[in-house]
């Protein structure tokens, strides 16, 4: 019988910690990849010789290991009055489901200065490059390796209710916006390194600038839900499509030229509609730059919808075909409230986390000679116990330590903190997905976010603020 060999069990000495106590059982029930009896789209094939998959299917149950917890991590601690007060309130005010309708209501009347200095330093890096890159050294200093950066105004989709955003930011476009960011924040982040100049995050990786794509150009929604039609038959869209194209091609020509490896591109995901077009003008430009063994740009596949390990596999082979390389954000996804057809999504949440670590599984496993780069974009913990696994288990088979950070994690800012930190001491490279700009267009982020992660309430939502209650009262007690 197959067990997966457990972290506490290898003969690796690594630092003992919360993410080191897998569970088959929940790998079991939640990874092994079993056509959906409910689900009615063709299921999606695996590549020939899918060893991930065979792997899982004969694994004996045990206990499920306890969830990782903010106590145990220095979060909280490292905190002065004020920061754990703000924390308190704003996890509050996100903890359940009434709340967080009742925030959405009250964030476009809440006054900036509020924004700026409550809620801005929880969830957002700065309104400028030189905030962000202070931001970033606090975030480093913690052991994060580096950022995802999204310049947050870039989140204004050309609808009517939008369009003043739009406007604001017209002459000063997007693609110039994006590439002073990487200009002036990634080309400048340095590894961390301690007094004594040794390197204390280790760990230094690519820094990676997220780009909405419906933020990229005025029609880029158009584009993107008409993106396959054929060319020659309306020149506005052709026009549109091409405009939409050579924004994606300014900004990743820039990181071809001056990137020097300190930066990759890496497309957002978007609502269902528009997705075909997002996952066709990524995979794009993936066969475009990520030639002669670089890696300049990736993009996301959300695993909530029933088609996602088919748009995997199908890229895989393509990427094995043209001889390019793929680099991908894997996502569960943020529209399940929003999207106007719910059946396009798993029908359950166990559905879409058997999705969400197959895929994982797959890119690591069965892809390493085309993913070469695969961003674990997630706050739950479950997900991320078993990624570290999977790297352990092959750093102790086959000696494919994972130095050189082909796998990273990526959690959003002021979400899972304890989690991420848990991971970096586990050695792995964890970026933080860092919206900034100015605090009218980050509330507008931190609106959609709590709109979008209401789906996710469980991982993230009152744990936070209990335990943050809890730092609270053992320090008031105290004095
Ligand atoms: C770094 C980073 C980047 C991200 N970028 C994007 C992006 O580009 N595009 C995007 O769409 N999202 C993005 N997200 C958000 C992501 O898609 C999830 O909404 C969010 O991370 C919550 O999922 P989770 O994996 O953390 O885990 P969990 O909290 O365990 O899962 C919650 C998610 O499970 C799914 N789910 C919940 N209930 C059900 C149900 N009944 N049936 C089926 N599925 C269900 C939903 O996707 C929900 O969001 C990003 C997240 C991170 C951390």
């Amino acid at each position: 019988m197959y067990r997966l060999p457990l972290l506490r069990s290898t003969s690796v000495a690594r630092p003992a910690s919360v993410l080191t106590h897998l569970s088959p059982v929940v790998l079991r029930r939640t990874l092994h990849f079993q056509p959906n009896s409910n689900n009615t789209s063709p299921q999606p094939q695996p590549p020939a010789g899918n060893r991930y998959v065979s792997s899982l299917s004969d694994m004996a149950p045990v206990q499920d290991p306890p969830q990782p917890s903010f106590k145990e991590s220095a979060y909280l601690n490292r905190m002065n009055m004020l920061e754990l007060l703000r924390f308190t309130l704003v996890s509050f005010m996100s903890s359940y489901p009434l709340l967080v309708r009742l925030s959405v209501k009250l964030l476009p009347y809440t006054p900036l200065f509020i924004v700026r200095n409550i809620i801005g330093p929880i969830y957002t890096g700065g309104e400028t490059p030189k905030e962000v890159l202070k931001t970033i050294k606090v975030l480093q200093n913690r052991g994060f390796a580096n950022v995802m950066l999204n310049y947050a105004a870039e989140n204004a989709e050309t609808n009517t209710k939008k369009k003043s955003i739009r406007s604001r930011i017209a002459n000063n476009s997007v693609v110039q916006i994006t590439i002073q960011s990487i200009e002036e924040v990634f080309l400048k982040v340095a590894p961390h390194t301690a007094q004594d100049g040794t390197v204390t995050t280790g760990l230094h990786a690519a820094g990676a600038c997220a780009l909405k794509p419906t933020g990229l150009t005025d029609d880029a929604a158009m584009v993107l839900r008409r993106f396959n039609e054929p060319e020659g038959v309306d020149p506005e869209l052709d026009r549109a499509r091409a405009e939409y194209l050579g924004a994606c091609r300014a900004i990743c020509d820039y990181v071809a030229e001056n990137g020097k490896g300190k930066v990759i591109v890496v497309f957002d995901a978007e609502k269902y509609d528009l997705q075909q077009g997002v996952y066709a003008s990524q995979q794009q430009m993936m066969k475009e730059y990520n030639v002669d063994g670089k890696v300049i740009v990736g993009g996301t596949i959300q695993m909530y919808l029933k088609d996602s390990l088919k748009t995997l596999y199908e890229l895989i082979a393509d990427a094995r075909k043209q001889n390019y390389k793929i680099c991908l954000k894997l996502v569960r996804g943020a529209y399940m409230k929003s999207e106007p057809d719910r059946g396009v999504i798993h029908d359950t949440k166990a559905d879409t986390d058997k999705s969400f670590n197959e895929g994982v599984g797959v890119c690591i496993e069965d892809a390493e000679d085309v993913v070469s780069k695969l961003i674990v974009a997630t706050h739950n913990w479950r997900s991320m116990e078993l990624t570290n696994e999977m790297l352990q288990r092959r750093a102790d088979k086959a000696h494919l330590e994972d130095a050189d950070g082909r796998v990273v994690f990526a959690q959003l800012m002021g979400l899972c903190e304890d989690y991420g930190e848990a991971l970096a001491k586990e050695n792995r490279v964890v970026l933080k997905y860092v919206p900034w700009g100015p605090a009218r267009e980050t509330r507008e982020y931190l609106i959609r976010r709590l709109e979008e992660n209401a789906g996710s309430l469980e991982t993230t939502g009152p744990r936070a603020f209990y335990e943050s209650l809890a730092e609270l009262r053992r320090r008031i007690l105290r004095f």
